[in-house]
């Protein structure tokens, strides 16, 4: 039966990728920074698997502003998208029409229009009719709430092949320059000199060490800020560099205002997902589905068919152990509570919910 144990004992060692990931978000969670770069009130929300179509990131942090992050949450628990972003961010403080208070978008204003009835509905903006006219007013004036975005990629065992794999990832990242940081977080070895940093990374990235279990984080090179307010590089194509290939790399610039909103859209994704909407894409409807508290906090997936934890990839209805959790469990409520699984699934969300001041 699925059900929340409590228990501090976790059978497999959470070396496993997705493990650490989920691991290295709880962490970051509770303790970034990692030393005192930054100020002390500012707070994290850390979200995972998450970037934009030709790169996403394992776990991101973003460092907010905290009154403007309570702020942001006057807007809900859902993203703004980049429609509904553009409308809040110019709504008047006095009823006016919308053609006269919004700048043209760049594509037809229905579309606007549309994004208009939705914002809305959500109760983001004030709308009302004078004869024909669509007019809009703020309700209220949308927070600067993101300071920074920093972006982790999670490799427990980094060897030669992995890192010549992610190094070219973030030689990406540092020319681009969206996120103010990148690292990469490695389970420590305890060795006096850490192997990673033996391994060819660009020196820009900075390399945390994790103790999975301790959930405790070192610092083994700091990173370097990147130029997020500068034209970014983005690298299209690149020699295969086996010394054969002679053809030249091809990159485009992206303007600083593509990026500032590329960033924002990220951090509204960020705020909507949080790191434990891993269960979104998992099965805890099936019988086999528990979550398992490390640190008598942390509540880790777990399959008791396979008896570790398992991947979100494994945990689909294509997995050969899947078994639907019996009608008879679902008693109380069924079906508009659910079943167990359900369960499980608010829990989650209750915990992504505090982590959301002003919520
Ligand atoms: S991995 Fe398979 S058996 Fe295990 S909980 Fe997920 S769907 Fe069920």
């Amino acid at each position: 039966m699925s059900v929340v144990t409590l228990s501090r004992t976790v059978q497999r060692d959470p070396g496993h990728e997705f493990g650490f990931e989920l691991r290295t978000c709880r962490w970051a969670e509770l303790a970034w920074p990692p030393a005192a770069a930054t100020s002390d009130d500012t707070v994290t929300v850390v979200a995972r698997q998450l970037g934009t179509k030709r790169r996403r990131w394992d776990t991101i942090v973003l460092e907010c502003d905290p009154d403007a992050l309570r702020r942001r949450a006057r807007f809900g628990p859902d993203r703004l998208d980049g429609d509904l972003l553009h409308i809040v961010h110019n709504a008047p403080d006095e009823w006016t029409y919308y053609r006269d208070a919004l700048p043209h978008p760049g594509y037809p204003w229905r579309y606007v229009r549309e994004a208009i009835h939705r914002a809305a509905d959500r109760g983001i903006i004030e709308t009302r009719k004078n004869g024909n006219r669509i007019e809009i007013r703020r309700k209220w004036a949308y927070p600067d709430w993101l300071e920074r975005i920093i972006a982790i990629e999670n490799k427990p065992d980094l060897d030669a092949s992995a890192a010549r794999a992610l190094g070219a990832q973030l030689e990406y990242d540092v020319a681009m320059g969206l996120a103010d940081e990148v690292w990469v977080a490695t389970r420590q070895t305890g060795n006096a000199v850490e192997p990673a940093l033996f391994e060819d990374l660009p020196v820009e990235a900075g390399i945390l060490t994790l103790e999975p279990d301790a959930l405790a984080a070192d610092v083994a090179w700091y990173p370097r800020s990147l130029a997020v307010d500068e034209p970014g590089t983005r690298i299209l194509e690149r020699p295969v560099g086996d010394g054969h290939d002679a053809s030249a790399a091809r990159f485009e610039f992206i303007d600083p205002e593509t990026k500032a909103d590329t960033r924002l859209a990220i951090a509204e994704r960020a705020y909507e997902r949080g790191w434990r909407s891993f269960v979104d894409t998992m099965r805890p409807d099936c019988r086999q589905f528990q979550l398992r508290a490390r640190d008598g906090q942390q509540a880790l997936p777990y399959c008791a068919a396979t008896d570790r934890c398992q991947t979100a990839a494994e945990c689909a209805g294509s997995c050969p152990h899947f078994e639907p959790e019996p009608p008879a469990w679902r008693t109380r409520d069924w079906p508009i509570e659910g079943g167990p699984g359900k369960r499980l699934q608010h829990l989650l969300d209750e915990r992504r919910r505090r982590r959301r001041p002003g919520l």
